[in-house]
């Protein structure tokens, strides 16, 4: 990138929240990341400035069309103050791969991985180091032209905005009821599926909110085409230990490829348990449960890193796995990854990056 990032700080900062009332995503920053794009001219003018409201055109093609994908990663301070990001370059190569998808203009990975820590280190002050807590990421990028013509945009606007977040298990890690959905579907193959991009996530709210309302927490979202293989789960990706064996569904064009999962995957494989990606039938996981052979069930993502399963529903029939306890393998890989990302376990993958100013 041939511009140079420039900075512009606030003279009016916030005040910042009490570490045990973050939530998720409700607190922002004092600062943000900006950067425009118009066709012929390429990515240009990348700034940290204020956080601010955008003044958009109304016409926006992103309100209309919605040409708009994003990225979720943390940035994470250990009590010796260091702060360190986990896996960031995937993350940037996977917001590549979503703008591709929507017809997009690509990014520079290696330029935004620098631009996104000087703000980090610019906004370290707000970055809680109580247990679990962290700093959320928000990169995301919109059409902004102002067009009713169903086409791709001309222009587009890069953000990166912060959020202080709460421990996602303050009270310990709580196995979530899952509702299997037989009706919605999230994602198709050939769709925008494998893409982070934010209509699939308004395409999914319906299903979540009919699932609360029958008590469950979350929906398991089968493949559209014959509803009858696990893709994932509210928004995370699946695992299920059988018979001693790890058991997640194979990438297929629908399902969104996680970095949590992959990490996943390398982590138990280094431990000499063996993962199988495959298509997974929910009678095969049925009969599993029946056979008494299904050990431990887990979602995985950025959010909350690994988050255990103590129920599901299918059909009328419950399946209570590990008697609604957090398995010892799930524990385990909870415990491993957080201590990589806030540097106190030894990173034998290479994953942390550290920020320094
Ligand atoms: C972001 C996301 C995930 C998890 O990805 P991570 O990189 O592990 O945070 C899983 N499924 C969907 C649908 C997602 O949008």
């Amino acid at each position: 990138m041939e511009c140079q990032l420039t900075i512009a700080l606030t003279e009016q900062k916030k005040e910042k929240p009490a570490s045990d009332k973050l939530g998720f995503g409700v607190h922002f920053t004092d600062h943000m990341f900006v950067m425009d794009y118009t066709e012929g001219k390429g990515w240009h003018d990348p700034q940290i400035v204020p956080y601010s409201p955008l003044t958009i055109d109304p016409a926006a093609m992103v309100f209309h069309y919605g040409q708009a994908v994003f990225e979720g990663l943390k940035a994470y301070r250990n009590k010796a103050g260091e702060v360190r990001l986990f896996r960031p370059d995937q993350n940037f190569k996977r917001l590549n791969r979503s703008l591709a998808r929507l017809d997009m203009p690509a990014v520079d990975e290696a330029f935004m991985i620098e631009a996104l820590k000087k703000l980090v280190s610019v906004e370290k002050e707000w970055i809680p180091t109580e247990e679990g807590t962290s700093l959320y990421i928000r990169p995301f990028v919109i059409a902004t032209e102002p067009c009713f013509g169903v086409r791709a945009s001309h222009t587009y606007k890069l953000l990166i905005l912060l959020s202080p977040v709460g421990a996602y298990y303050a009270a310990g890690m709580k196995p979530v009821k899952i509702y299997v959905e037989n009706s919605y579907v999230r994602a198709v193959r050939g769709g925008t599926g494998n893409a982070k991009v934010a209509g699939n996530y308004a395409g999914s709210l319906k299903a979540q909110t009919e699932a609360h309302e029958k008590g469950y927490e979350q929906v398991l979202w089968l493949d559209a085409i014959e509803t009858k293989y696990i893709e994932e789960v509210g928004s995370m990706n699946v695992f299920f230990k059988v018979n001693g064996e790890v058991w997640t569904p194979v990438l297929n064009g629908s399902i969104l490829e996680g970095i949590t999962r992959d990490s996943t995957i390398q982590l138990l494989k280094s431990w000499g348990i063996p993962v199988v990606e495959k298509r997974i039938a929910m009678e095969d996981l049925f009969q599993a449960y029946n056979d008494g052979v299904l050990e431990e069930a887990f979602g995985t993502g950025t959010a909350a890193v690994i988050s255990p399963v103590g129920e599901m529903s299918w059909n009328g029939h419950k399946m209570v796995i590990n008697q609604s306890q957090t398995g010892e393998m799930t524990q385990k890989l909870y415990d491993t990854m957080t201590g990589i990302q806030y540097g106190v376990l030894e990173d034998k993958l290479g994953w942390s990056v550290k920020v320094t100013e």
